[in-house]
């Protein structure tokens, strides 16, 4: 197995337990390095540090799997870690759905399974675990006798790592459009066409926590995917539910989900541009009970985290004026980059220049089953936030 050797020194990222190790942090590597591979990495002074998969064309140069000398990588390796994901995930109380395996925080760099009942969704987002989708694959049906695999491996990151863009079957073929069940309620998933891997299930504990703010509340929900909150909030006795995305296909689907349930008669879906609808809107007067905000990541990029911020202020600042005073805002954010301290102090400035003021009610992260690693930032990227208005 080729060896890579670690500068003298390095940021204390590694000792710490991260699992990323940069291409300027390797002084040397003995043998010749094919992309895909498992590495062994040492300290400058030859400590053992771990194994990992290797790709020359990322800047991320190894990603480590384990940090026990004996571990092989292999197909047992990969049975035993997604075994254990689905003890820990049974511990937290899942049982249908969740994410199965949150990459980098259940030490499995650049993995994401989310399971949806008996269906399960992949992204390989790395070339060193593209190349052990057999084992990934084999270890699920061996654990989960599935009735579906399905590789949803269409995300731009892959390009960074000489990865094509793809998605497709991993098992035998079936309907990839399911129906699973959330809270008692029941949702479509379009897991071959849906965004990302076909559902948020790192809000499925957050859309409980609207249950008693909503009870007799006029809603409105925007950027609202397939109306998962809105349908909640329907469910949970609002008197009336209006939910906007700018996507056709949501709002097709939002209103299929609502069928599904018998709460047509309650929620409305539209679709709209949110920049536009919301700032119209306050001009026009129209006040509600409840507004909820779910937009989808406004950067990946450090340099426009500050545009990133001005967005969320502009739509949170038009939603607060939009709420009757005692009224609730429901908010959220799944931007990594920018912080739970950076996202409350926009709250604050949003507030203050609408002139509200604000009582916080609850202040939450994404559900247990996307687990938070402390000094891994991108582990922690959800804020969800509820606050009176006002
Ligand atoms: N609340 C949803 C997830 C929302 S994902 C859930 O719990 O499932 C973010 C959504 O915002 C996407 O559906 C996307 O189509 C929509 N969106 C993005 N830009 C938008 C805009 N400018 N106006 C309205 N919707 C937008």
């Amino acid at each position: 197995m080729n060896k890579a050797f670690l500068k003298r020194t390095i940021s204390p990222r590694v000792v710490n337990g991260h699992p990323w190790i940069f291409n300027n942090e390797v002084e040397k590597i003995d043998g010749v390095i094919n992309g895909g591979e498992i590495v062994e990495v040492f300290t400058h002074d030859k400590k053992f540090v771990g194994k990992g998969y290797i790709n020359p064309k990322s800047q991320i140069l190894v990603r480590l799997l384990t940090r026990n000398k004996t571990d092989e990588i292999n197909d047992r390796f990969f049975l035993q870690r997604l075994t254990a994901c689905w003890k820990y995930r049974q511990r937290l109380g899942y049982r249908e759905n969740c994410r199965l395996v949150f990459g980098e925080a259940d030490a499995l760099p650049q993995l994401i399974i989310d399971k949806f009942n008996d269906y399960f969704v992949i992204q390989t987002l790395a070339l060193g675990i593209d190349v052990w989708k057999p084992s990934i694959v084999k270890a699920l049906e061996s654990i989960f006798h599935p009735k579906g695999i399905y590789e949803r491996n269409d995300v731009s990151v892959r390009e960074l790592e000489g990865l094509t863009r793809q998605k497709g079957f991993l098992s035998d073929p079936f309907s990839t459009q399911i129906i699973i069940t959330e809270n008692g309620l029941s949702f479509y998933v379009d897991i071959e066409n849906g965004q990302k891997t076909g559902y948020f299930l790192d809000q499925q504990d957050n859309r409980r926590a609207i249950q008693y703010i909503v009870k007799d509340a006029d809603v409105l929900g925007v950027f609202m995917y397939t109306g998962s909150f809105e349908i909640h909030a329907a469910h949970y006795g609002a008197k009336s539910v209006l939910g906007l995305d700018i996507s056709a296909s949501a709002v097709e689907q939002a209103i299929q989900n609502a069928a599904l349930n018998r709460l047509g008669d309650i929620c409305r879906f539209e679709t709209a541009n949110a920049f536009d609808v919301l700032k119209q809107w306050g001009k026009d007067g129209r006040q509600y009970d409840v507004v909820m905000l779910d937009p989808p990541a406004f950067t990946k990029s450090r340099d426009t985290i500050q545009k990133a911020i001005n967005g969320y202020k502009e739509i949170n600042l038009r939603g607060m004026k939009l709420i009757k005073p005692g009224g609730f805002l429901v908010t959220s954010s799944c931007t990594a980059l920018v912080s739970p301290g950076m996202f409350l102090e926009m709250i604050d400035t949003a507030a203050k220049d609408a002139k509200r003021k604000i009582r916080q009610v609850t202040f939450q992260t994404q559900s247990g089953d996307h687990p938070v690693i402390r000094g891994m930032e991108n582990t922690h990227y959800l804020k969800f936030l509820i606050v009176e208005v006002q």
